[in-house]
């Protein structure tokens, strides 16, 4: 891929003050997709601001999809992805069904290495912190008109970051009786904007009242759990380890499957199964509910203290962090950080 070199480097920010997604790096990757031509001028370059139409037609009809991963770096260091090709092949299958272009997966991933390589020196080290990728695309062509655009640009900017939102401690989420973000045959299952873009207001009234966000119900029963706000979910009752089935209006997270790997793999009994929330509260009241924790590649695990349904909340193991949530956070990190042995051959050493 070309490399147009950056001549004003900026001045690095303080790793104790990262945030999540408030500082870029110094370069990102371009290119334009049009029917007639295919992909074309690949290239790196400076980050920095662009031109386009108000007539692009994502402004309009958010034919848009993205994708989130990260790369750390050890004391030694060596710089690691946590499984690319996954992000790859799953940035395909949103592309597909939001009738967009695709990238070759070795592409893909041999791009994001090109640049990670170039911006090592942006990777902080210090523990909770990474440097996270985010590839995204969208229709660029200029025209209104319900239709698969001609023309898309994909991008892949870098940000280094901390620690998301409140970190590896408890939050308090609110059931969600009247929203829905999903439903059997839509986009639950696909990494587009919309599909944020439908869960704000929920999530905007959850924290008016209190709460970090929300926790989602299936579309057509309002009764099924699915999704922690933007992470998958587990439930942990009795020593069954329970997270709802991907693939149909849940997203096939990564960290979700990285976790139901490493939990069957330390015996632990893992079902991939829908989940009621009344038999949450049932399991509540006879006290075999023992955690609820979302997944995801921005926060890893977020353990749940509280659940607020119909009113009522209800605490979740005494309101501390769980021992499987536990458990596969210091996994996970271990894993990604290359502290621990990769027996899983999760990450790629570049
Ligand atoms: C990205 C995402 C997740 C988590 O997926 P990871 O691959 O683990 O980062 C879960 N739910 C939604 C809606 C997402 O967009």
């Amino acid at each position: 891929m070309k490399l147009e070199t950056n001549k004003t480097l900026k001045r690095k920010p303080d790793n104790t003050k990262l945030g999540f997604g408030k500082y870029f790096t110094d370069y990102m990757i371009s290119a334009t997709y049009t029917k007639e031509k295919g992909w074309i001028n690949k290239k790196i370059s400076k980050y920095k601001s662009i031109s386009l139409e108000p007539s692009s037609l994502v402004f309009h009809y958010a034919q848009e999809t993205f994708e989130g991963l990260k790369a750390y770096k050890n004391e030694k260091n060596e710089v690691f992805l946590f499984r690319p090709e996954m992000n790859a092949r799953r940035f395909q299958l949103s592309n597909q069904r939001m009738c967009m272009p695709t990238i070759e997966i070795n592409e893909f991933v041999e791009d994001i290495i090109q640049l990670i390589k170039l911006e090592k020196d942006w990777i902080p080290t210090l523990p909770q912190t990474s440097l996270y990728i985010r590839p995204f695309m969208f229709a660029s062509e200029h025209v209104i008109g319900v239709k698969p655009a001609i023309e898309y640009k994909y991008f892949v900017i870098c940000s280094p970051v901390g620690i998301y939102h409140q970190g590896f401690s408890c939050s308090k989420l609110l059931i969600e009786t009247n929203y829905v973000r999903a439903i059997r045959g839509g986009t639950g299952a696909v990494k587009c904007g919309a599909n944020y873009a439908i869960g704000l207001l929920a999530d905007k009234k959850a924290k008016e009242q209190g709460y970090d966000g929300v926790l989602w119900l299936d579309g057509i029963h309002q009764k099924y759990i699915e999704e922690c706000g933007t992470m998958n979910c587990f439930v942990v009752i009795n020593d069954e380890i329970i997270t709802p089935p991907a693939g149909i209006s849940v997203l096939e997270g990564i960290t979700r499957d990285s976790t139901i790997t490493i939990l069957k793999d330390k015996g632990y009994k893992v079902s991939e199964k829908q989940i009621s929330i009344d038999e949450i509260i049932t399991a509540h009241y006879n006290n075999s509910l023992k955690e609820i924790f979302g997944t995801g590649t921005a926060a890893v695990i977020s353990p749940v203290g509280t659940i607020n349904y119909q009113n009522k909340d209800y605490v979740i193991n005494n309101n501390k962090v769980g021992e499987i949530a536990s458990l596969v956070y210091n996994t996970l990190t271990g894993i990604q950080q290359g502290k621990l042995v990769d027996k899983y051959n999760y990450t790629i050493k570049i």
